[in-house]
């Protein structure tokens, strides 16, 4: 979306971006992978929002969404909304999605190679993206990358942004690819698994340099990554995700403080010095499922702990976690908390099938 002036504008406290209801599916031969399965949540101006995961619960696929990079045989099905910035994305041609992305949404992936081109200087690839989507060129985007590059803590900027990708290191090449991102002055920034690459000491350094861009620029992140440790440093709000569904959401003190769900529980449980008592690292037996069938059951009951009868007959639909609190939902069937669980199991089933409330 161009920042043109008859662009719609949000409602007012509407959030920069809202997701509902988002539902991709991939369709092969052999069968449907509902790898995210009727997902909820917003990001605010200024706010960063995780997700978290193991692998193949739908995190990146759900950014990828939000992008327009669903590749066949995928697709974002009907009845999925996403609207930024007062604007439904859905729908929209392959076109509309190249002007958006990069301009008012952009990406770092885990792997900085895949954004930069090895045979271009990082300074070429920086201006062509300004003189893409900011209409910049000669010595004025020369001037603007180097800016940008110092703005990304790249040392001896004027001399770096000649270099080529290969003559940067591993962490400066995840600065250069934010480089990149600014260089469109996104509103928002999708992260995925950016610093998964990297080791730890420079891992802290590309947090506290998204967390600097964004206080400077009122940036809104969604923050990818299956690392909890990571997650409650950079998130204002986690969403938890597990096969393809959101199965907690609050905000980060309250979840690292207060888990709900058994899952979110279980992935505490297994960051290494958490619990400091136990003699080894707690894990959660099993794997995650391959959602390819409309869930009418928990699909973790395989795995959890607390899994009673009910968990395998009626879909856990995200509720509060009591009954006065819909800022930390859960979608278990032990919630809300406050009313006896056969009465929780029926609001579940009663918010299944009620359009209204459920995000199925
Ligand atoms: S609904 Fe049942 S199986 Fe699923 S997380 Fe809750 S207790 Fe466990």
């Amino acid at each position: 979306m161009a920042k043109s002036e008859s662009a719609p504008t949000r409602a007012e406290g509407e959030p920069l971006l809202r997701v509902e209801n988002l539902q991709t599916a991939f369709f092969t031969e052999k069968e449907t992978i509902r790898a995210v399965d009727g997902v909820s949540f917003d990001i605010r101006r200024g706010e960063t929002v995780g997700i978290v995961g193991e692998s193949g619960s739908g995190k990146s696929v759900t950014a990828r969404s939000i992008m327009g990079l669903v590749d066949s045989p995928g697709r974002v099905l009907e009845g999925s909304s996403i609207r930024f910035d007062g604007e439904e994305l859905t729908g929209k041609s392959e076109k509309e999605y190249r002007q958006l992305r990069g301009s008012d949404i952009a990406m770092v992936f885990q792997d900085p190679l895949t954004s930069l081109n090895p045979v271009y200087t990082v300074g070429n690839q920086i201006k062509e993206a300004l003189r893409l989507h900011r209409d910049m060129r000669g010595a004025e985007a020369t001037e603007e990358a180097i800016d940008l590059l110092e703005a990304v803590g790249i040392p001896d900027a004027s001399r770096r942004v000649t270099e080529y990708p290969h003559e940067f290191s591993g962490g400066m090449r995840q600065r250069a690819v934010i480089a990149m991102a600014l260089a469109c002055d996104p509103e928002l920034l999708i992260c995925d698994e950016p610093t998964t690459a990297l080791d730890v000491t420079i891992q802290a350094q590309i947090l506290e340099l998204l967390d600097d861009l964004q206080d400077e620029r009122d940036l809104a992140i969604m923050f990818i990554t299956h690392d909890m440790g990571v997650i409650a440093e950079v998130s204002d709000r986690v969403n938890v995700m597990y096969a393809g569904e959101i199965v907690e959401s609050a905000p980060v003190v309250e979840l690292f403080e207060n888990p709900r769900h058994p899952y979110s529980r279980g992935l505490l449980k297994s960051i290494p010095g958490n619990q400091p008592d136990a003699d080894r690292l707690s894990t959660i037996e099993g794997d995650v499922p391959t959602p390819n069938e409309p869930a009418t059951y928990c699909r973790f009951e395989p795995r959890c702990p607390e899994a009673f009868e009910e968990c395998t007959k009626v879909h856990p639909e995200s509720l509060g976690v009591t009954t006065s609190d819909d800022d930390h939902t859960a979608a278990c069937l032990l919630y809300p908390e406050d009313v006896p669980q056969a009465e929780a199991v029926e609001l579940h089933d009663q918010a299944g099938s009620d359009p209204e409330v459920s995000d199925r």
